[in-house]
């Protein structure tokens, strides 16, 4: 494991305006894993990790931007509709925007994984590319935190210098090193802490 500054001298200037994000994935980090093979297909079933909202709430008080980018490939194998899934992530959001915890951009990648039309499933930076291209962000200086193998390679593929892998809820004995590995979510606040350097940005709330 190796340490990475994002910014050892601070806030560093921003002359092309763009701002740092973390992209969070979904099943496993933000909320708790349904299992191998099962999805979330209510708002009922779906529980949040411990410690995840504080993060999120973290991550927008150091003045980063906060990107969901998940796989749901239930929508693509008909077991929930995108109208179902899209209430799943309002409903999220009505939740994390009491604690000031919402995120920014909401990115899904909903095809099957045996599509032969698909270019957003990760691994690829699809989701990432886009989202950095909607909300202006600077990949360069943003981190990625996932559960699975392929979040940490789509990170990479990106370009991100930093990824954090939460282990315990996926058993690849096979995976790309991440640069750092919480045992489960729950210290994933204090991590944050102390990689995220404050950015002063007025108009970030
Ligand atoms: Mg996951």
């Amino acid at each position: 494991m190796h340490h990475w500054q994002p910014d050892p001298n601070g806030p560093s200037p921003r002359p092309n305006g763009l701002r740092p994000a973390v992209f969070f994935d979904r099943d496993g980090v933000v909320n708790a894993c349904p299992g191998p093979g099962s999805y979330v297909l209510s708002w009922e079933q779906f529980t949040f990790n411990e410690g995840i909202i504080e993060a999120l709430k973290l991550c927008r008080q150091r003045g980063y931007l906060t990107v969901l980018a998940t796989s749901q490939q239930g929508v693509g194998k008909g077991l929930m509709s995108a109208a179902q899934l899209e209430e799943i992530h309002q409903r999220m959001q009505d939740h994390l925007r009491i604690h000031g915890a919402a995120f920014d951009c909401v990115k899904a990648c909903t095809c099957l994984q045996s599509s032969p039309d698909c270019t957003c499933r990760k691994p690829s930076p699809e989701m990432l590319l886009q989202a950095a291209e909607e909300c202006g962000i600077d990949l360069n200086r943003s981190l990625v935190i996932g559960d699975a193998p392929r979040d940490i390679v789509m990170g990479r593929n990106a370009g991100l210098p930093c990824s954090i892998r939460i282990l315990g809820t996926k058993n690849e004995q096979e995976h790309p090193p991440a640069t750092y590995q919480l045992h489960g979510t729950a210290g994933l606040p204090a991590l944050l802490a102390e990689l995220l350097h404050e950015q002063r940005d007025p108009s970030h709330p």
